[in-house]
């Protein structure tokens, strides 16, 4: 059988296009080497989110689609989806004012509709002492705003599921070992329990997310990528330390971290460590987690931290290459085509865990040109996931 589209990897974003393939109609095969959201959608923060940070870099287009797209998933995934309030505190030493952060949380509002889930408030200064211990000396104020929390991997799965309810195959533990270009279509060849095999299919769409450089290699004709780097991103998980959500200002830096009380655990993250191993030999580096405990000592200092109850997981960003810093580089998805007008090969690198639906559909309109005509069997903006 000659499938419509074959697509590497079962991360978010492989998932992500499987979904919208197989309601388009098409027939779809997502190969994974070893389990869905093994990859760095089981490592994010596990924010459903605008991001409001991006602000700061003008990255408005961006912030308004992961606005849209946290609307619908909490009402497509209501179990999986969750809006919690997060607080911003702002001190005398901070690098944004008050103004600042009013001003950034105005404007989030706005590019989100300015519905019931934007809204944000200023906290009384009466209410602070029931924010966990965090320090009040210097504190000038504190915003509360809501963002959504999911778990990353079960996420990914649901999506999967729902491509699977709608014909899309998967195979796994199945690895990509190469392809070639024949006037009909693609020859594949990987690899499944220590058996070599082949299929073909007309399109082929590497979501191999920091393997894709990799796996890119191994396809005839490769295709010529944008220069990307890999950039570790790494978390800390403690005991329910708190109970309420933060969105910090790193002391030296002036980075975002996030505190973030998840499935019984605290979350700590996250950092921007340049990575030129493996993808797979990602791991929290000692001063990564100096880093982060630093972080949350200084807003927290009375907390009882006991550094052998912190466990630590480390994912990967994929990020244009350029000499600004990765905190501000931009974070919208990569997309590249072998071809402009009739593309049979399509890599998506980077993007955000928020905005996988959005990527899919655009990731299907620039390949339709390629794939033949089907009846379609439903949108991505209806479906439930569970
Ligand atoms: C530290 C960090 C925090 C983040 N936080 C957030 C957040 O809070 N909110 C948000 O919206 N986004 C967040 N993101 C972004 C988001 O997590 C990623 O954009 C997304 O997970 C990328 O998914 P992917 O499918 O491209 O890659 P991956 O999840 O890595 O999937 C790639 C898959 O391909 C498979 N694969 C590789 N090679 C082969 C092969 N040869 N054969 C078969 N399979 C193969 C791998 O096993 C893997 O499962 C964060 C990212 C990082 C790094």
């Amino acid at each position: 059988m000659q499938y419509d589209l074959v697509v590497i990897g079962a991360g978010i974003q492989g998932a992500g296009v499987a979904q919208a393939a197989a309601a388009a109609g098409h027939s779809v095969l997502v190969l994974e080497q070893t389990a869905i959201a093994a990859g760095t959608s089981s490592k994010s923060s596990k924010l459903i989110h605008g991001g409001l940070r991006y602000l700061e870099s003008a990255q408005f287009g961006l912030v308004r689609e992961s606005l849209q797209e946290r609307a619908l998933l909490l009402k497509l995934a209501p179990d999986l989806v969750k809006l919690k309030p997060l607080h911003i505190p702002v001190y005398h030493h901070s690098r944004r004012s008050p103004m600042t952060i009013r001003l950034g949380l105005s404007l989030y509002a706005a590019l989100g509709g300015f519905g019931e889930s934007n809204r944000f408030a200023n906290l009384p200064r009466s209410q602070w002492h029931q924010l966990d211990g965090l320090q009040t000396q210097g504190l000038r104020a504190v915003f509360r705003y809501a963002e959504a929390q999911t778990d990353d991997a079960a996420l990914t799965a649901a999506v999967l599921r729902s491509a699977q309810s709608l014909g899309a195959e998967l195979l796994m533990p199945a690895r990509f070992e190469g392809a070639e270009l024949e006037p009909e279509g693609w020859r594949l060849v990987y690899e499944q329990g220590g058996r070599t095999r082949e299929l073909s299919c007309r399109v082929l769409v590497n979501a191999a997310g920091p393997w894709a450089t990799r796996v890119n290699q191994d396809i005839r004709p490769a295709q010529t990528l944008p220069a990307v780097e890999l950039i570790q991103g790494s978390h800390l998980l403690l005991p329910p330390l708190l109970q309420h959500h933060f969105y910090l200002e790193s002391p030296g830096d002036g980075r975002a971290v996030f505190l973030l009380p998840w499935r019984g655990q605290l979350l700590v993250g996250t950092t921007e460590t340049p990575h030129s191993g493996a993808p797979e030999e990602a791991r929290c580096l000692d001063t990564e987690k100096k880093y982060l405990l630093a972080c949350l000592r200084h807003y927290f200092p009375h907390l009882p931290i006991e550094e052998d109850q912190v466990a630590s997981f480390a994912g990967l960003r994929v990020l244009p290459k350029s000499p600004e810093s990765a905190f501000s580089r931009s974070r919208e998805v990569l997309l590249a085509v072998d071809n402009q007008t009739h593309p049979r090969l399509l890599t998506l690198m980077g993007g955000k865990l928020t905005t996988y639906r959005a990527t899919a559909e655009k990731v299907l309109a620039r390949l339709r040109a390629s794939l033949p005509a089907r009846e379609r069997r439903a949108r991505t903006s209806e479906l439930p996931l569970v």
